[in-house]
């Protein structure tokens, strides 16, 4: 196995957030057919299209107007509006259109006597975004709700259907990010990951990578630099990029021995979510064609790292610290067993 690099070192260093990383870009075919800007223009502050009665999520047109082309940026917002919801609208499946349109005319009627149970999910138009699976999950908020929609391939990796493939890769804006921690990413953390901070995230860091052919060929063996990482594939047509996993290592134990049980390899499916503990050893495969894009989310718990400063025993999630107590607790019990023995020796004799 090759070896975890010191924890100083040993994220691979993502693409810049500000986007303009080689492997960061908007959709290939957006910017093609529409000629948007292939970069985001991160001088050029929105405009602010909430409380409008749009078919699509107001956060989506304000992050959608940095890739407007320049000449188009001192328009009323009427008329970037119009020409986003164009570009949207041609780039949705033809199915999805008339859908988009019904869905507008449906919220026409009811917004004047309906009040949303969870407005932030309003708000950012979530059943854009996600399959409604994991929307009645998240709405349920139980346990068994998310573990319907769930499958365990390995202790502590879940993987779940999570976004509409033709959205996935409009989904940028670090509101956005903002959102889907705290609303999606957190409440299912709290149940699974609350040994290792889950409850508490309270930061983040995300990025986009593309894979492929002179993209980012290969992530070594790592662990990343969160609490609970959420890794989406985002799409395209592609063949390898396995990501392969090899169990929860402690600071200490970073390097240590795979045991069988840990070793699972993963397939990406668009669309399809991965969520595990940031501390989970993993690595991903060169792609071998195609191109890959992958949304990826570092959640962080500033009070949970807070705690690991002064707890030192805080590590029952490393699947080496859990080995090495077992083994104290079986030499303990045989240790009294064979005194136990001995005293009874002397008492026959
Ligand atoms: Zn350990």
């Amino acid at each position: 196995m090759s070896e975890v690099a010191k924890k100083e070192t040993q994220q691979p260093t993502p693409p810049t957030s500000d986007r303009k990383g080689n492997g960061v870009a908007m959709s290939q075919s957006m910017t093609t057919m529409h000629r948007l800007r292939l970069n985001p223009n991160t001088e050029h502050k929105p405009e602010n299209y909430e409380g409008l009665q749009l078919e699509f999520s107001p956060l989506l047109f304000s992050s959608l107007e940095r890739y407007l082309p320049p000449p188009m940026l001192s328009l009323s917002r009427d008329s970037k509006l119009h020409y986003m919801r164009d570009i949207i609208l041609r780039y949705s499946p033809e199915g999805e259109r008339t859908r988009a349109q019904r869905q507008r005319e449906y919220r026409q009627k009811i917004t004047t006597h309906y009040q949303p149970l969870h407005k932030e999910l309003y708000t950012m138009n979530a059943s854009n975004f996600f399959v409604p699976s994991f929307l009645k999950a998240i709405n349920e908020n139980k346990e068994e709700s998310f573990r319907r929609i769930m499958t365990e391939p390995s202790q502590g990796i879940f993987t779940f259907e999570m976004l509409q493939p033709h959205f996935c890769e409009l989904l940028l804006s670090e509101t956005m990010l903002d959102k889907l921690m705290e609303d999606f990413i957190r409440p299912i953390s709290k149940v699974f990951f609350s040994d290792v901070g889950g409850s508490t995230l309270d930061s983040h860091h995300g990025f986009v990578v593309e894979y492929g052919i002179d993209r980012d060929v290969e992530l070594g063996f790592h662990v990343d630099d969160s609490e609970v990482t959420l890794n989406v594939c985002l799409g395209k047509e592609f063949t390898g990029g396995d990501l392969f996993f090899r169990g929860v290592r402690c600071d200490k134990h970073v390097n240590t021995e795979t045991h069988k049980d840990e070793v699972l390899d993963y397939s990406h499916v668009p669309g399809r979510a991965v969520l595990h503990c940031g501390r989970h050893r993993h690595g991903a495969r060169a792609t071998t064609t195609g191109n890959r894009v992958n949304l990826l989310l570092w959640c962080r718990s500033s009070v949970f790292r807070e705690l690991r400063k002064y707890q030192k025993d805080l590590s029952s999630w490393c699947g080496e610290c859990q080995r090495e107590k077992k083994e104290r607790q079986r030499v303990s019990i045989a240790t009294s067993k064979r005194e136990l023995l001995k005293k009874e020796g002397k008492a026959v004799t």
